[in-house]
């Protein structure tokens, strides 16, 4: 859950309040990158952290080598920063729209991109599952919610390809609850309310994130009019779902919901992923690695194939996500690829 259960590195544990999802954590027990790594990063005094600032692309010498970027900083002002070694971790949309917008006479089409690999594949996870209303309060309202999981359907599952893990849902707020009642619930009026008011604290949820085939034409592209407040060309989503990911939801789903039923719900209704493109939260997929740099966009180090010096070590090299959150996957890949890195890297005449 990527929580301090008791303190631990100078932050507090988790008092398990129901504001997990969505919400900044008010005791600094829910780890991320600007708790961790970055600060860890900065207490070594080599790492200068520089905020507000968007990237407008990867400069790059006559022969094609990295030799810095081109930036925005906090005052829209155009900078320059050299470099030995160019790190792409802007997750699968904005690492993908970087490298599309960094032309080079080698590289017509985007850097990286030389077999148009760069940006499709975008996918991330279809939640499926179901929701049980019991005879009874299963409300405890502690957070962050989800307190069971099993991996029974993650692999093996007859004729699918992949699968998904299923949990109890994180704590509802009211709201979010607004979008769960059943189908034969109208979406608002006081049928609703009184559903509401009626429900809330009687439900269980159980979802699971499922994995998705990659599609090729799930992509991100740049827009060929639409620039953003820095005049980059924005990023332009396309596709939709393959059919395969909404089976293997609908059965995910089917088994939640056989779940509910043997824990006593007296009704219960399901959820499947609908045909439309994925690709916000967990989104990934879109510089795939690979050995064949006809088939993929960078190395198993994560390395881009035509360069020396650039990588991309983020969810965008994952070929799929599988059938977990992908936060724990990403991590290990950022190590692996940064003690690889560590111990190979000569540098480069940028440097001098
Ligand atoms: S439930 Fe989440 S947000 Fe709340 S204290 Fe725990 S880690 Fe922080």
């Amino acid at each position: 859950m990527l929580r301090n259960t008791v303190p631990y590195n100078g932050r507090r544990a988790c008092m398990r309040c129901r504001w997990c999802v969505g919400f900044a954590c008010e005791v600094n027990a829910r780890t991320g990158t600007h708790n961790t790594v970055i600060p860890t990063a900065l207490a070594t005094g080599s790492c200068e952290l520089r905020t507000d600032c968007m990237t407008k692309e990867i400069l790059l010498d006559s022969a094609g080598r990295a030799n810095g970027v081109a930036y925005f900083d906090a005052s829209d002002r155009l900078q320059r920063q050299t470099a030995d070694l160019v790190i792409v971790a802007g997750g699968a949309v904005e690492s993908a729209r970087l490298l599309l917008n960094t032309r080079h006479r080698l590289f017509p089409d985007g850097l990286g991109n030389r077999h148009g690999w760069v940006g499709r594949n975008l996918q991330s996870h279809s939640y499926a599952g179901a929701t049980g209303l019991f005879g009874f309060d299963t409300f405890d309202d502690l957070g962050p919610g989800a307190s069971i999981a099993i991996s029974d359907y993650n692999h093996g599952n007859p004729g699918l390809a992949g699968g998904a893990m299923l949990a109890n849902e994180f704590i509802r707020l009211p709201y979010q609850f607004m979008g769960q009642v059943p189908p034969w619930v109208p979406r608002w009026g006081t049928e609703h309310k009184e559903f509401v008011r009626d429900a809330y604290r009687r439900t269980i949820v159980i979802m699971g994130p499922v994995q998705e085939m990659p599609l090729a034409d799930a992509r991100v592209q740049l827009d060929a009019k639409v620039k953003d407040h820095w005049g980059i060309p924005v990023a332009r989503l396309s596709g939709g779902r393959h059919p395969h990911t909404i089976e293997i939801g609908r059965y995910i789903a089917t088994k939640a919901e056989e779940w509910l039923k043997e824990a006593g719900a007296v009704h219960t209704w399901k959820r499947a992923p609908a045909k439309s493109l994925s690709g916000g939260q967990h989104q990934a997929g879109t510089c795939r690695m690979g050995t064949d740099p006809k088939t993929s966009v960078v190395d198993r180090d994560c390395r881009i194939h035509d360069m020396d010096n650039v990588y991309v070590i983020d969810a965008s090299v994952h070929v799929t996500n599988g059938g977990f959150n992908p936060v724990l996957t990403i991590l290990a890949k950022a190590y692996r690829a940064s003690e690889r890195l560590l111990q190979g890297w000569k540098g480069t005449k940028a440097r001098s």
